[in-house]
């Protein structure tokens, strides 16, 4: 596996996945652009942030300057710790920051790998700006599929004027120039709709499915069990809540637990499950990494189907293993997905019975005990 990754500032060995070495590459173009970028430019500076560093590669090459890292994934933090030492760099270099978090501020130098969605980068920018002086490096590097008009005119309303560089490897550089006078808009507010069931949802902009539920999710709303009071529960990849929320509203003793690797994930189902279940516990985690063998009843995932175009089958078929390990004897997984991922084909390899509860042409609710 070609796991070296050669810059200017020398050799890193990187992996994606914080446990082993994998087959895919911990990054990407535009990491390797926005690097060579800062030693042929030249660019100094005190205080370095980086933002949405994919799987560390970043924060590693960085880390003689003290970054801090700030992100909405925890599994890119697991990563990028894991990397750093791998690199035999000491992790506390690197200050990690949750996207529900602020970093530090005044910032020098800033790189912002462009995230996926418009909304979380226009939030991040709004949030970002007041940490500025007009001498900072703005520097947004993203691969040329992600840099739209959209993308700059974004980098313009937060920052100033933004140029884009010349496509090197696919990858282009946004790079912003502070303008002082610009009066930066505030930061995005969360939004809150309801469900049909009258169940309120609240997302803030980085959450999956913002306005409405996915239709991966309307279709499990329609096939949830009816559960028995004191069941334990695991809404895992809980998003903003709207699974567990609709699974406390119509089975109130339940124990619920909602589970999500995004930060603003469980900080949204925290507003949208706690007005249902007030005793409901959260945690951003990877999958059900820390919860104990034999723990749950009843276990609810709409799996993730893209994850920054990482491999997003093999998070799925973590999350099914883990659920096995979770799960008491006799306890259930319900699980929906795209039928085209074929959820069914590891499921019947982990579990002893897995039936479809309902299908439409294009999803299916699975249930494996
Ligand atoms: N349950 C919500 C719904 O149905 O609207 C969200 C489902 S969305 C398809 C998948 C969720 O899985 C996302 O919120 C994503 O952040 C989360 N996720 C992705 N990888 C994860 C991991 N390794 N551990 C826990 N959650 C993860």
């Amino acid at each position: 596996m070609d796991d070296v990754l050669t810059v200017p500032q020398g050799e890193f060995t990187l992996h994606r996945d914080h446990h082993e070495a994998g087959p895919l590459r911990a990054w990407d173009a535009a990491d390797e652009y926005v690097l060579a970028h800062l030693a042929e430019a030249g660019v100094s500076g005190d205080r370095w942030l980086v933002v949405n560093d994919g799987f560390g590669a970043l924060a590693t090459v960085l880390a003689d300057h003290r970054p801090q890292s700030w992100s909405d994934s925890h599994v890119a933090i697991e990563a990028a710790r894991a990397n750093l030492v791998r690199n035999d760099l000491d992790p506390d270099l690197v200050r990690f920051v949750p996207s529900t978090d602020v970093p530090e501020g005044p910032i020098d130098v800033v790189i912002v790998k462009v995230p996926r969605t418009i909304a979380f980068l226009d939030d991040e920018l709004r949030r970002l700006r007041p940490l500025l002086h007009e001498g900072s490096v703005v520097i947004g590097a993203g691969m040329t599929k992600s840099v739209h008009n959209s993308t700059i005119e974004v980098f313009e309303r937060s920052i100033g004027p933004t140029p884009t560089t010349r496509a090197r490897k696919k990858a282009r550089l946004l790079l912003a120039q502070v303008n002082p006078r610009l009066e930066a808009p505030a930061p995005l507010e969360p939004i809150t709709w309801k469900t049909h069931e009258g169940v309120a949802v609240t997302n803030l902009p980085t959450v999956f499915s913002s306005g409405s539920p996915d239709a991966g999710a309307r279709l499990l709303l329609t096939h949830l069990p009816e559960v028995p009071p004191g069941a334990r529960v695991i809404d895992l990849g809980c998003g903003n809540g709207i699974i567990g929320a609709t699974l406390a509203r119509r089975n109130p003793d339940i124990e619920l637990r909602c589970i999500d690797e995004s930060y603003q994930a469980v900080a949204s189902a925290r507003v949208t499950v706690g007005s249902e279940a007030p005793t409901a516990a959260f945690a951003v985690a990877d999958s059900l990494v820390g919860i104990p063998d034999d723990d749950a009843d009843l276990i609810v995932v709409n799996p993730p189907f893209h994850a920054g175009g990482a491999r997003t089958h093999d998070v799925a078929g973590r999350m099914f293993a883990d659920a096995r390990r979770v799960l008491r004897p006799g306890g259930q997984l319900i699980v929906v997905g795209n039928r085209h991922l074929g959820h069914h084909k590891p499921l019947r390899n982990l579990f002893d019975s897995v039936t479809a509860l309902s299908s439409d042409p294009s999803f299916v609710v699975l249930s494996a005990r």
